[in-house]
């Protein structure tokens, strides 16, 4: 009982006696400048994928979660590199910078809440299962978890990530004979642990342009059913190479040959844009940290629950963003409206990019010398191949289908900085999902 006492009162201080919303804690710093944004009713503010100590994050599963849950996030997937937090690991305090973390840990939780040994000279701590820490955090309609991994393959020397959400056990990774094989078999994976269990799951791809892993064409040759195609649009960690070179076009870019694509050659199921942190640094801040807090999701929902969650983003029911808050986006038939949820003095950038139906779609490939060795090219494709088809200068914009679009989304440009952002420069941004234009 005492032992119990001991850990509420730690969770308490750690959370912010019960009123967790906007508290600086002194146990887990961030950037001063760092925003806090409340999701409007009816929409949850999520991140799938984060790292701790389970794999190679540099805090423990209870420090990321506190970051998480005192910043207004409602969910959260620790996606750890090919485990989930459970059975029985130990981990050595074999750096300066891992024993600094456990001071902030022991400080936070307590000595009562620790279990430790040593071994060889080292000091070993027993890492908390999901199952134990998990109460301290979730709350009903406030924030829950997701079970999640990053499902860590690799072809040749070329990474191949795959985050599996809402996943009940842990998948290993599946290989495969080509990058593209390798991908489709661990998306595979989800999806029959998805059809097994009944739940919703689904799989994101992730930073496709890490080491050149991964190409447009890829992501166009997938094969799924629809609300099962996702990519990882915006990736926080600064080394993923979201915004491509002369020679390698950005993950955004992609997104827009892989939609044409599948709609327009294929007549296939579109893929999902996802922005996430994929934060592995909680003790160290600014750029080239690999922090959270840059890119995230908001999913509009029933209720706050880990099936419900799944359920609406496999719907499309969600948009991703960097900084901009939405009051709403609207997709109807015809029509894609995105009302922001606007700063005092800041200035707003409404782009409704898409292609055309008459837009020529082949891609002309390219041999480049990669920086990475082995490094991938995507092909090359015409500039019309998402192209801006109307730009608006305010808070509010509608586009209506012309009818002779393959899709249309929105991409929201602030004028406003990223207050830790991926890269100097970048500004607070949103991403919609993309409206399908029915073939007349
Ligand atoms: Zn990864
Ligand atoms: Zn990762």
């Amino acid at each position: 009982m005492k032992h119990l006492k001991v850990l509420l009162v730690s969770a308490a201080l750690f959370l912010g006696s019960g009123s967790l919303s906007s508290h600086e804690s002194t146990l887990s710093h961030g950037p001063s400048a760092e925003r806090r944004i409340a999701a409007p009713a009816g929409w949850w503010k999520g991140n799938t994928h984060t790292h701790t100590w389970w794999s190679d994050g540099d805090s423990p599963p209870e420090l990321v979660a506190a970051w998480y849950r005192e910043r207004d996030y409602n969910f959260l997937v620790l996606s750890d590199h090919n485990r989930m937090q459970e059975g029985e690991l130990w981990y050595r305090l074999d750096t300066d910078a891992k024993r600094a973390a456990f001071e902030s840990y022991r400080q936070g939780f307590g000595e009562d809440w620790i279990e430790r040994r040593e071994v060889g000279g080292f000091t070993e701590v027993k890492l908390k299962t999901l199952d134990e820490f998990r109460s301290f955090f979730e709350k009903r309609d406030t924030f829950i978890f997701m079970r999640g991994m990053e499902i860590t393959d690799r072809f040749d020397t070329h990474p191949v990530h795959v985050n599996g959400v809402n996943l009940e056990r842990p998948i290993i990774p599946q290989g495969g004979k080509t990058v593209g094989e390798m991908l489709q078999r661990n998306i595979d994976a989800v999806r029959e642990q998805g059809r097994r269990s009944g739940r919703p799951m689904f799989a994101h791809v992730n930073h496709p342009n890490f080491y050149q892993a991964i190409t447009a064409e890829d992501l166009v040759s997938l094969n799924h059913d629809a609300g099962e195609g996702f990519f990882e649009v915006y990736n926080g960690h600064p080394g993923v190479r979201n915004e491509g070179d002369a020679r390698f076009p950005s993950v955004e870019r992609m997104w827009d040959i892989v939609l044409s694509r599948r709609l327009g050659e294929r007549n296939t199921s579109i893929t999902y844009g996802i922005a996430t942190d994929d934060a592995h640094e909680y003790t160290k801040w600014g750029l080239r940290s690999v922090n959270p807090g840059r890119g995230w999701v908001m999913v509009r929902a029933k209720r706050l629950t880990p099936d419900s969650i799944a359920a609406a983003m496999k719907r499309g029911d969600f948009y991703n963003s960097t900084g901009v808050t939405l009051n709403s986006v609207e997709r109807s038939n015809s029509t894609l409206a995105v009302d922001i949820k606007a700063d005092p003095g800041t200035n707003y950038v409404i782009e409704f990019v898409g292609t055309r139906r008459k837009t020529n779609l082949a891609g002309n490939a390219v041999h480049v010398e990669s920086k990475f060795d082995g490094g991938r090219a995507s092909q090359t494709y015409d500039a019309a191949v998402g192209e801006v088809l109307l730009r608006v200068e305010g808070i509010k914009a509608t586009y209506t289908l012309k009818g002779d679009e393959l899709y249309v989304r929105a991409r929201i440009t602030s004028s406003r900085l990223h207050p830790n952002p991926y890269a100097e420069g970048d500004r607070e941004m949103a991403w919609t999902q993309p409206l399908i234009s029915v073939t007349p």
